[in-house]
């Protein structure tokens, strides 16, 4: 919440405003979210207009998640723009639409936390990654790739695949595996 009491209500006059709040719980979407009671840095301008108070602003964020590919935990920041115009409690819908979406200021309070969810859970990505190019996970073994791309398997790692390939080799008794078959 928000006072702009200070601001008054005369069309024209505005104010700036620098805050930092405590996220709220359950912002964010499930593979990246906000963690709740983290830092955000709300920065402000509060506009007196003839219908309310018109707020235009950033919000920065700290987000927590992991890699879809390759599940690291992400940790990162995002700054979001927003605008939206609070019309006052008792103006009767001065823009002649009372669709239900407007939003209102309680007393001279205004309530920011709908707007910050909305904006903040659009800038996300659904697919965050660890980093643009993230080569996910080796399919065999589950090791990071991206921490070592040079990664392959020459030889069967799964002790059960190494007894059917000593099988296939009895020729060669005791030998634990013959490589790639040409
Ligand atoms: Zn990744
Ligand atoms: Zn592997």
């Amino acid at each position: 919440m928000l006072d702009t009491r200070e601001l008054g209500r005369r069309p024209g006059s505005q104010r700036l405003q620098t805050v930092t709040v405590p996220a709220p719980a359950d912002l964010g979407i499930e593979v990246l979210r906000v963690p709740e009671g983290s830092p955000v840095e709300l920065d402000l301008r509060l506009e007196a207009v003839m219908e309310g108070v018109l707020v235009t602003g950033t919000a920065t964020v700290v987000l927590e998640g992991e890699c879809v590919r390759c599940l690291e935990e992400i940790r990162d920041e995002v700054t979001v723009d927003f605008q939206e115009l609070f019309v006052y409690e008792e103006s009767d819908t001065a823009a002649g639409e009372e669709d239900g979406a407007t939003s209102r200021l309680v007393g001279d309070l205004v309530d920011l936390e709908p707007l910050l969810r909305d904006t903040v859970v659009l800038a996300l990505p659904f697919q965050p990654l660890c980093q643009d190019d993230c080569p996910g996970l080796c399919i065999e073994c589950g090791a990071r790739l991206a921490d070592d791309p040079g990664h392959q398997h020459d030889e069967p790692i799964d002790p059960r695949w190494a007894a059917l390939q000593e099988l296939a080799d009895d020729d060669v008794p005791g030998r634990i595996t013959g490589g790639q078959e040409e």
